[in-house]
């Protein structure tokens, strides 16, 4: 059987077709986090959509249209949620104009209309009501002003919408683009072509959001390292007292199925043997460093503790191939971050293919000044859980395909 990833390999990309002359239509994700003044706060999402733009510039596309999402407005215009925001940093990075199109719909016919070496940049596409509903008239729409349609937007390649999805229908000529192929070969290299030993390293606020992931990827690998508060369901599961940590009660038994089916599969299971526990998240008086089974009582655990981090970090250090997806503790609080950094450290320091899936621990690893020694760091949360759990991602599934 071939994998899912396999199968998003064998689309068409962008370096299999010609632009030149043609009017492409690139969707790309450019939610691109800001600060409450609109500062753009990390803007990777824009660079890393960089090659595929220049590449089309380069070989003489004719118009190119740059369609993203920016937040997730209710419906309808919001200028926070405007992406003329975005417009200067791309102008600045691509050192290119890019002209702002508010009403796409207005503009259609001008966009249409073949005009040499523009690019355009449409508003937020969710103002339009069709983008979610992936309605066929708006995607239709969408195709008619291009030739060539470009899905780089790996970060909202899990969702079927009418610019990621519903335009496929309409258009002949559908590729990904370069960072959607870069990033299924970083998961190619860590899931389908790995070097062992292979450590999972989870963690985050729930076992329920992540237990379709390690359910799929248990037979795969030789040491799931579980932090954050995800663990502390882990804990529960072998009778620990936790306290007021969270926990998801209902996910106990599953808690206890994944570490009977580590067994089974002879992976290690390596769970916090200490953690930071604090009387209270926002105003806390009270932190303490204790043994996971002596949370005291009216506190919780919010972080691993420095025993836990040197645990972690040889199990770490002694793998070839490491798989990072949410943070060991409450990170972005300063005083309960110290287990995420510190493990971001240990990742970061190994010589082994280091591959970080999920928004806020990439923002984590960003935030430990670490981003330069991981080896990958996907541009997509839900994306990258959704491939690790070994599913095929709409953004991909009606491209073309390249002929064996
Ligand atoms: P990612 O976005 O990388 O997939 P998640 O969204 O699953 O990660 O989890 C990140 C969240 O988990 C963070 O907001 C963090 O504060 C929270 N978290 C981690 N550990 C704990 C804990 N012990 N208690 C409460 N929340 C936690
Ligand atoms: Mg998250």
């Amino acid at each position: 059987m071939i994998s899912n990833i396999s199968y998003m390999q064998g689309v068409k990309s962008l370096k299999d077709i010609d632009v030149s002359g043609k009017r492409v239509l690139i969707r790309v994700d450019f939610n691109v986090p800001v600060d409450s003044h609109n500062n753009i706060t990390d803007d990777r999402r824009i660079r890393m959509a960089l090659p595929t733009i220049n590449y089309c510039i380069d070989h003489g596309a004719c118009s190119i249209t740059l369609v993203s999402h920016f937040g997730d407005p209710k419906g309808g215009y919001e200028e926070k949620y405007s992406l003329i925001h975005v417009r200067k940093r791309l102008e600045r990075l691509l050192q290119k104009k890019v002209e702002f199109i508010e009403d796409f719909e207005s503009s259609q016919n001008e966009i249409a209309t073949c005009s040499l070496e523009r690019v355009f940049l449409l508003e937020n596409i969710r103002f339009h009501e069709g983008e979610k509903q992936n309605d066929a008239e708006f995607s239709k729409k969408l195709a008619s002003i291009c030739d060539v349609y470009i899905n780089d937007a790996f970060g909202t390649s899990h969702r079927k919408h009418a610019s990621t999805y519903g335009i496929t229908e309409f258009v002949e000529i559908k590729v990904a683009g370069f960072l959607m192929m870069r990033e299924i070969e970083a998961f190619n290299k860590a899931l389908e072509h790995p070097v062992h030993p292979i450590a999972l390293v989870v963690g985050g606020a729930k076992i329920s959001s992540k237990i379709t992931l390690l359910e799929a990827v248990l037979e795969k690998i030789d040491k799931l390292i579980i932090g954050g508060a995800m663990s502390n369901t882990f804990l529960r599961a072998l009778g620990y007292d936790m306290k007021e940590s969270l926990y998801e009660e209902e996910y106990i038994q599953t808690a206890r199925d994944v570490l009977a089916k580590a067994q089974e599969h002879q992976v290690k299971v390596y769970l916090p043997v200490d953690v930071v526990i604090t009387d209270s998240i926002e105003k806390s008086i009270d932190i303490q460093v204790v043994p996971s089974q002596d949370v005291l009582d009216g506190f919780r655990a919010v972080d691993i503790g420095p025993a836990t981090v040197k645990l972690f970090s040889e199990a770490i250090g002694l793998s070839n191939t490491i798989i990072w997806n949410g943070p060991m503790g409450i990170y972005e609080i300063d005083k309960f971050s110290k287990g995420t950094f510190k493990i971001a450290n240990a990742i970061g320091d190994c010589y082994a293919y280091t591959i970080v899936g999920g928004g806020d621990t990439a923002d984590a690893v960003d935030k430990a000044s670490e981003a330069e020694n991981f080896s990958f760091i996907s541009t997509g949360g839900g994306a990258s859980l959704e491939l690790l759990e070994g599913k095929i991602l709409p953004g991909f599934s009606n491209l073309n395909r390249v002929e064996k």
